[in-house]
């Protein structure tokens, strides 16, 4: 397989490689948010707890940091990225990462709502 962000941080981290494990993480370098859910949808896990229970592993190695959302179900990204800001798309629920629109404020979590890529064209 060509080189893959994914594979290193699991191999570095010594962790064992699973397919689910690595589908999963892979999602991440994605820029936007996903919760156990949309995750399942994506990499074809067979059950949402094998979703939860690789989601727990890789916050536990600080490869992925939950993120502020208003629904129930917790939507991670991943971790250590420069700041930024998220929009959610009032229609899908998505949370985007976008570049922060107020570098004049000092520390601050933006959350915007907006209509995702996906959905404006649906519509
Ligand atoms: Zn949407
Ligand atoms: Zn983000
Ligand atoms: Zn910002």
């Amino acid at each position: 397989m060509a080189h893959c962000p994914a594979d290193s941080l699991i191999v570095e981290a010594g962790l064992r490689m699973t397919v689910d494990r690595h589908a999963i993480l892979a999602l991440f370098f994605q820029p936007r948010t996903w919760n156990a859910r949309e995750i399942r949808v994506q990499t074809k896990t067979r059950t949402l707890s094998t979703v939860y229970r690789n989601l727990d592993i890789l916050e536990k190695y600080g490869f992925i940091v939950p993120v502020l959302s208003l629904e129930e179900d917790i939507r991670y990204e991943r971790a250590l990225q420069p700041h930024h800001d998220h929009t959610q798309c009032e229609d899908c629920k998505s949370i985007s990462c976008i570049p922060c629109p107020a570098k004049e404020l000092d520390a601050h979590t933006l959350f915007l709502q907006s209509i995702c890529q996906l959905c404006a064209k649906k519509s």
